[in-house]
């Protein structure tokens, strides 16, 4: 549409093997990068409450295999992890990828459980804590929070409702950046309710999940700049991404280059 060019086309929730996702961070950078289609993306794996339940049941069924989640321990290996796909995503795609990590509690009885998602992450972050602490305390070090599926309410016994903040947003709103309208297939059209600044991501586990709902935000390519517009929520839209049809596949080649190094985009220099 001429005087919105260019939409940069953002998904800020994507788990891989670091927690409960399919893939290794390196697979997701080729999965998004290899469509063509993408410019920034955030690996956000879970960091979980000690006695995490759906973490133990999970254990217990894959024999110890899995974690699922990022320990305090790993965690500087996870991060080390993203920052060298990072590296190599803006080399081969010009698609930058921003380190996250979503604080998940999954408590029996949901009334006060939250899922936050921290961009641009550099500690580790409790989630066996208050969510405004939470909160607190990914703003103590720069980072940008998310608040994950605000809506989901579930009356389904394996699943947790997720709605802490939503429900106690006349105390809490000021310290949530964004927050997340879209989901993978659903809306929370009820937040929109609010004035809030909005976006929707795929919240990524397999390859299916990659055609879900999506953020376009119209900033140069780099984090400063998409923080910035995630925040000010101007030139912001939600944006089913969907499967191309047969006669367009997505394309494989990597894209020319317009990729600065991934220093620059992180230090906030424009790119066009
Ligand atoms: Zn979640
Ligand atoms: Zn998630």
């Amino acid at each position: 549409m001429p005087g919105f060019e260019p939409f940069l086309l953002c998904d800020f929730h994507v788990h891989t093997r670091w927690s409960d996702g399919q893939l290794t961070v390196r697979e997701v950078v080729d999965l998004y990068g290899r469509t063509g289609h993408f410019d920034v993306i955030a690996i956000t794996d879970h960091i979980l409450m000690k006695k995490d339940l759906l973490a133990r049941a999970g254990k217990v069924l894959t024999l110890g295999q899995r974690a699922f989640g990022v320990t305090e321990e790993r965690f500087a290996d996870y991060l080390a992890d993203v920052r060298q796909e990072a590296e190599r995503a803006m080399r081969e795609y010009g698609m930058l990828v921003v380190p996250g990590a979503e604080v998940t509690q999954n408590r029996l009885r949901g009334a006060k459980n939250s899922h936050i998602i921290a961009l641009d992450v550099r500690e580790y972050i409790s989630a066996d804590q208050r969510a405004d602490e939470i909160l607190r305390a990914i703003r103590a070090q720069g980072a940008l929070s998310i608040a994950c599926h605000p809506h989901h309410r579930t009356t389904r016994r394996i699943e947790v409702s997720t709605c802490y903040l939503w429900d106690n947003r006349s105390e809490l709103s000021d310290l949530v950046d964004v927050w997340e309208a879209g989901n993978r297939d659903d809306l929370f059209s009820v937040t929109s309710l609010k004035h809030y600044p909005y976006v929707a991501n795929s919240d990524f586990h397999k390859p299916k999940h990659l055609y879900s709902w999506k953020t376009l935000l119209r900033c140069d390519l780099n984090w400063p700049a998409v923080r910035r517009a995630l925040v000010d929520n101007v030139d912001v839209a939600l944006i089913l991404y969907r499967q191309p049809r047969e006669h367009e596949q997505p394309a494989t080649a990597s894209r020319p280059a317009r990729a600065p190094s991934l220093d620059a985009a992180l230090g906030g220099h424009a790119t066009t």
